[in-house]
């Protein structure tokens, strides 16, 4: 590591928190907003700190640590995932609630946006401790969500199982079937069609869009990914279905790369059998040797802060879509931006997941279902409409596309409170 590298990592600022406060100053100068509707919008204006106790399988108790925060609910209800990760915290949360409204802002859902978090590692527990600590953790919010109040939904290492478990302690408290409680739900139960696969095909609408900005095939477009877990995993499935070349992906333990392609189905069935890294035709490597590769196409889709004004310099790729919340952080930005690398920004890029779970809402309210065929058309549109909106208004402006899809949601925020006459 160079001396300088060193000083920059030392002067920035990695907490989440403080970042999107940054974000959102960038984009509200541009505007000339308000200065008290961005102070409004640069805080939750709820969040809930919860402990509560669970019983192991061992007859222990433990007591465990959870947050709910509820960022702007101007333009509707709040509306986020919960996240069960051993370093959850209140900052992040709060943050995450945030970039979920600008989320929403950007592709135009009715809603603001919330997050939640448990502090506690999943893999650790049985079946039958997961199922208590979900329920312990909806008990714990439940007087602050509903259906027209705040609307969870899954996240890191949370599952269609636990929004099941989720959504019946809900009903069970409020004696009534309440399945607008919360999204991402298996089927049987008030899921949507297509919700499982909606970050990634979200994402790969994105990428599709900007490909054909450049001209680009999929044949001869190389991507690596980092994180496998849903948005990661489905969008390495999508884009090889597409004929992309996925040279690499990775999950906590590391990664695997190959730059004549993955087969992608096998190191799926490896993930659910023993680990990617038993894959034969392709040489191991480290997380960050992955976000370093020379490809076409980088997709972050583990957690924040992995692409740093540390190591910024170093990235190769010439296009990188954010299926991770808050991956990449000012000073990179700023580093990228220079390297004319374009970075399809979280807020857009992962859009997906919470557009079909507002579809999901929809149909629980309505109690009427669509087909899938009927889900990701609808998510297509939504998607591409938002894509090119933040790109038109970020050339528009001569910004990037996270300061174009900033501005978008800001300005949406800011016009619902001043209609509400809260500005
Ligand atoms: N957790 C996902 C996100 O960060 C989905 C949220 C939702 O569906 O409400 O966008």
């Amino acid at each position: 590591m160079h001396a300088t590298e060193r000083e920059i990592v030392g002067k920035e600022d990695l907490n989440p928190f403080q970042i999107v406060q940054k974000q959102i100053d960038a984009a509200a100068s541009l505007l000339g907003l308000p200065s008290h509707a961005v102070e409004i919008m640069k805080h939750p204006k709820r969040v809930l700190c919860v402990s509560f106790p669970v019983k192991m399988d061992d007859g222990s108790v433990r007591v465990f640590e959870g947050y709910r925060s509820q960022h702007n609910d101007a333009i509707g209800p709040t509306k986020g995932g919960i996240r069960f990760h051993p370093d959850v915290t209140l900052d992040e949360v709060k943050a995450l609630s945030m970039w979920m409204s600008f989320k929403c802002g950007v592709v135009g859902l009715p809603y603001g946006g919330g997050k939640g978090g448990v502090i506690c590692d999943p893999h650790d527990f049985s079946k039958g401790e997961l199922e208590r600590v979900s329920r312990g953790f909806m008990e714990a919010i439940a007087d602050i969500v509903g259906p027209e109040k705040d609307i969870p939904a899954p996240d890191v290492y949370t599952t269609p199982q636990i929004m099941g478990w989720m959504m019946d302690t809900f009903s069970r408290l409020k004696g009534s079937y309440s399945p607008g409680v919360i999204t991402g739900k298996p089927l049987i139960i008030g899921g949507s069609k297509g919700r499982s696969e909606a970050t990634a095909r979200g994402c790969v609408f994105t990428i599709l869009e900007a490909m054909k900005e450049a001209g680009r095939k999929p044949e001869e477009t190389t991507v690596a990914i980092q994180g496998f877990g849903n948005a990661g995993r489905i969008s390495a499935k999508l884009l090889a279905e597409l004929g992309f070349v996925i040279v690499a992906v990775s999950d906590s333990r590391g990664g695997i790369y190959n730059p004549a392609g993955l087969d992608v189905d096998q190191v799926g069935q490896l993930k659910d059998t023993s680990s990617i890294l038993e894959y034969a035709a392709g040489k191991q490597i480290s997380n960050e040797e992955l976000l370093e590769l020379d490809v076409d196409i980088l997709i972050p889709a583990a957690l924040e802060n992995v692409i740093t004004g540390a190591n910024a310099d170093r990235i190769r790729a010439r296009v990188i879509a954010e299926a991770a919340n808050g991956p990449t952080t000012p000073d990179a930005d700023a580093i990228l931006r220079e390297k004319g690398i374009v970075v399809i920004p979280d807020i857009l890029a992962n859009a997906g997941g919470v557009t079909v779970s507002y579809f999901e809402w929809v149909q629980n309210l309505m109690n009427h279902y669509w087909s899938e065929a009927e889900v990701n058309d609808k998510l297509q549109t939504t998607m591409v409409d938002a894509y090119k909106a933040v790109r038109n208004l970020s050339e528009q402006y001569g910004v990037d596309l996270r300061t174009g899809a900033y501005m978008i949601a800001l300005l949406r925020i800011t016009q619902a409170m001043e209609a509400r006459g809260w500005v």
